[in-house]
């Protein structure tokens, strides 16, 4: 039993909507989308940030970016034949950065025009 959302969530004590897996890392929709496509992509194993991720097992996170770039490519947004598509991954690191879930995680936001910089 643990308190982390995305250890639960792991677990299957919380239910995911589940896009990809491996045996390392899961990928589920963001309970409150920002974009058309919002997927949240978590090694299985807890790590805080992706700093503390990259220092502890950095093949980890590498294995956690190529989920990310999977969600993409199965979403279209990495190369759809004709339009632009693209995609941004996005990792909060601490509260003034607004990470609110502290199981590290990669968004990957896509599906509509992303403006820059960020807010
Ligand atoms: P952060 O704010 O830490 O960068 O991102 C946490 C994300 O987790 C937010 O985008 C939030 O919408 C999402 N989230 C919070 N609770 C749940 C949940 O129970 N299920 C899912 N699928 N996403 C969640
Ligand atoms: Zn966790």
């Amino acid at each position: 039993m643990t308190d982390c959302l995305f250890c639960r969530m792991v677990a299957g004590e919380i239910p995911a909507d589940v896009v990809h897996e491996t045996d390392r890392v899961l990928a589920f929709r963001d309970i409150n989308p920002q974009a058309p496509t919002h997927v949240l992509v978590i090694p299985k194993q807890h790590h805080p940030t992706v700093g503390a991720l990259a220092l502890a097992d950095p093949s980890l996170l590498g294995e956690v970016v190529v989920g990310a770039q999977t969600v993409a490519e199965q979403e279209g947004l990495v190369d759809d034949g004709g339009a632009e598509p693209g995609f941004r991954i996005v990792t909060n690191t601490g509260r003034q950065a607004g990470q609110t879930v502290h199981h590290v995680h990669l968004h990957v936001l896509g599906g509509r025009g992303l403006t820059w910089p960020p807010g």
